[in-house]
């Protein structure tokens, strides 16, 4: 079985964790999340040696996906995510770069939506897709199961939880994808989440207060 490896790019002023993954052995590579700050992200990939052949997105807010567009075009690669139900926030992106003061931001149509039981592949690293509404209704995580890792964009972080204050967000529905989908994934599963630290799903079970 192949190793996987993963450069962490802070991108956007959000400081969003865009993850650059590869497969050790085939030097493949797919990168999630690519919210902007494109010149670094070709950075990362240049350095890791890298051939991207796919940009996944864990769901439609501006610092995971205002990116996606300019980089689908860069790389000549297909976009894959989140679910269907961030189809709203993806063809407001430009929209919200102009709130936030991000300039060149475009919409975005993914190539391929996700759902619940999905498969996604990175060389031979198998991920399966699951579906985690709450911090947006279209939010994936993407999981890892041989290699006990998972990447969950917002919907849960080291000692918090994603805000559910945005449009379409729903704390409940949140609490629930985090206890009926995440934690039951295994206490030792490493997870790398849209920002800060990474985490283990065994602490957040221990010790996140918004768990409890
Ligand atoms: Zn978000
Ligand atoms: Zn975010």
């Amino acid at each position: 079985m192949s190793a996987a490896r993963a450069a962490i790019v802070p991108v956007t002023p959000f400081q969003q964790n865009c993850t650059l993954l590869w497969c050790e052995a085939t030097k493949r590579a797919v990168v999630i999340d690519p919210g902007g700050d494109l010149d670094r992200i070709h950075d990362a990939i240049a350095q890791a040696g890298v051939t991207v052949e796919a940009i996944w997105l864990t769901h439609g807010h501006i610092d995971h996906a205002g990116g996606a567009a300019d980089l689908k075009e860069a790389l000549g690669v297909s976009i894959i995510g989140p679910h269907r139900a961030d189809l709203f926030l993806l063809q407001h992106l430009a929209e919200a770069g102009r709130a936030y003061g991000m300039t060149g931001v475009r919409n975005v149509t993914p190539d391929q939506w996700l759902d619940e039981g999905d498969r996604v592949a990175l060389s031979d690293l198998a991920f399966d897709v699951l579906h985690c509404p709450g911090h947006s209704p279209g939010s994936v995580a993407f999981v890892n199961r041989d290699q006990r890792f998972a990447i969950v964009g917002d919907v849960l972080f080291r000692g918090s939880v994603g805000r559910t204050d945005l449009p379409g967000g729903d704390h409940a529905a949140l609490i629930r994808s985090i206890k009926t989908k995440l934690l039951p994934l295994g206490d030792e599963v490493l997870f790398l989440c849209g920002h800060g630290a990474a985490s283990t799903i065994g602490a957040e079970r221990a010790a996140n207060p918004f768990l409890r």
